[in-house]
């Protein structure tokens, strides 16, 4: 065999890659070249769904990154640590890295890729984002042509299955994410997912890509699904959207004016049911990339699971060995599947983006308080859309409104005024318009 495979962890992903490459009859013929030489496991024990022999398992991860046989290592562990110091020894070793870990890229990638390229080794991670969809080549090469616009994604499919089920039964938020848990759908600890830190990962990732240039974690305003009631999901429906987490980037200006006019945001939004992104129910993901001059494209497909995810991981697997059968020299990276960022991109404060917004007020039944809610708005330059007086509960009326585009800044010192407005009880969900 040609090329010597280290898998540092065998769990749904990597016994998904395992499979693949040890039955290579009817893939790309590169695949019978390629071997899984060791395989890093934390327990020798457990009963593995992959047949090979035992003695490529061992629970000793260091000695697979430093192993001078080993041409790739393929983390697949996830976590943060050991996970970031073994892809670093692996590169520091001369290995070449593929990754599904969206947490450690997202937040070492400055460190990973300097390594790499200094190393002169490939870091990939198609699998990273996604999981089966191919969005991060597309990005490097296809696409990279153009001048992108804009990158939308639906890419964390537990609350996208959460949101989908709201719409369909009209439940409440914590009824379904339990009911989510107990069929697997959605992890014991669902906050990486909920509250939008998972897909936070992500479009850090496709946003660098996209944008040419790093992207810190935590500037990237992050908003989860947990305040989402079935209240707001019926609203939205009537009035012709449907709410969806979108993680987005975008950049306002033409490029030769970049600056901090970028913007990258995750957060419950809602989507005109017309938009290409309103259907994508259930677990899916999709990825809607627009740019000059080719417009639109999207990405539609399973953003999880072990067949899908470990087909992007062996897609890594084989462009790293196709490269290396033609001959690539190492010290020459291919520029196209290289990182070759060296700047952080300057990101816009959430005060600056201009949006929609929609608004759900409960007020106190008096005479001209929509009256008083346009009068707020008003002073801040915020014009309405539509504004629906949608009913009694108890003591108190339900108003929703949807805005024209706004600065949200001004959208938020009129939402001030309005708290202070002796008519209005309460302001119980605020959301962006896409
Ligand atoms: P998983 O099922 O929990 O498997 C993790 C594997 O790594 C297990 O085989 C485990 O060993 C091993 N491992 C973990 N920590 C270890 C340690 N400290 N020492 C030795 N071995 C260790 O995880 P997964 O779902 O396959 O996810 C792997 C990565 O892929 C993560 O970064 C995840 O974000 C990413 N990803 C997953 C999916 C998906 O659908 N699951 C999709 C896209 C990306 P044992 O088997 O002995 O416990």
């Amino acid at each position: 065999m040609a090329f010597k495979i280290g898998l540092l962890g065998l769990g749904t992903v990597g016994t998904g890659t395992a499979q693949i490459l040890l039955d290579p009859q009817g893939r790309h013929p590169l695949l019978q070249e390629i071997e899984v030489y060791r395989v890093g496991v934390r327990s020798l024990d457990k009963p593995r769904l992959v047949e090979m022999s035992e003695s490529l398992l061992t629970t000793d991860l260091e000695s697979i990154v430093t192993d001078p046989h080993v041409d790739i290592v393929v983390e697949v562990m996830g976590g943060l640590e050991p996970a970031r110091s073994l892809i670093l020894k692996a590169i520091a070793n001369g290995k070449h890295v593929v990754t599904a870990n969206k947490a450690v890229i997202s937040r070492y990638g400055d460190e990973i890729f300097t390594a790499a390229n200094q190393a002169g080794v490939y870091v990939m991670l198609e699998a990273a984002v996604g999981g089966g969809i191919p969005v991060i080549q597309p990005l490097k090469q296809a696409l990279s042509v153009n001048r992108i616009h804009s990158v939308t994604g639906i890419v964390n499919g537990t609350t996208n299955y959460i949101l989908s089920r709201m719409q369909t039964e009209g439940g409440e938020f914590n009824e379904i994410l339990a009911d989510a848990q107990q069929l697997g759908y959605a992890e014991a600890d669902p906050t990486a997912d909920v509250d939008g830190l998972d897909a936070a990962d992500k479009m850090a990732i496709l946003a660098s890509l996209a944008f040419g240039g790093r992207i810190k974690l935590p500037e990237i305003y992050c908003e989860g699904i947990s305040k989402v009631s079935a209240a707001d999901i019926a609203y939205a429906e009537k009035l012709g959207f449907t709410i969806k987490l979108l993680a987005i980037a975008k950049q306002d200006l033409p490029a030769s004016e970049k600056g901090t006019s970028l913007q990258v945001r995750v957060h419950p939004t809602l989507v005109p049911k017309t938009h290409p992104l309103a259907s994508i129910s259930g677990v899916y993901n999709a990825i809607l990339v627009e740019g000059e001059p080719i417009g639109q494209v999207m990405f539609y497909g399973r953003g999880a699971g072990s067949g899908p995810t470990a087909s992007a991981v062996v897609s890594d697997i084989l462009n790293i060995a196709a490269i290396l059968k033609s001959g690539g020299d190492a010290a020459k990276l291919h520029p196209l599947l290289s990182c070759s960022h060296q700047d952080y991109c300057a990101i816009a404060p959430m005060e600056e983006l201009v949006t929609r917004f929609y608004a759900r007020f409960l007020t106190r039944d008096r005479p001209g308080v929509i009256g008083k809610l346009g009068t707020s708005f008003g002073n801040y330059q915020v014009s309405l859309e539509s504004v629906v007086q949608t009913g009694i509960h108890g003591e108190l009326a339900e108003i929703v409104v949807v805005t024209h585009d706004v600065r949200e800044g001004n959208f938020r010192q009129a939402l001030d005024e309005i708290r202070t407005l002796d008519t209005i009880d309460s302001i119980p969900s605020i959301l962006r318009v896409l």
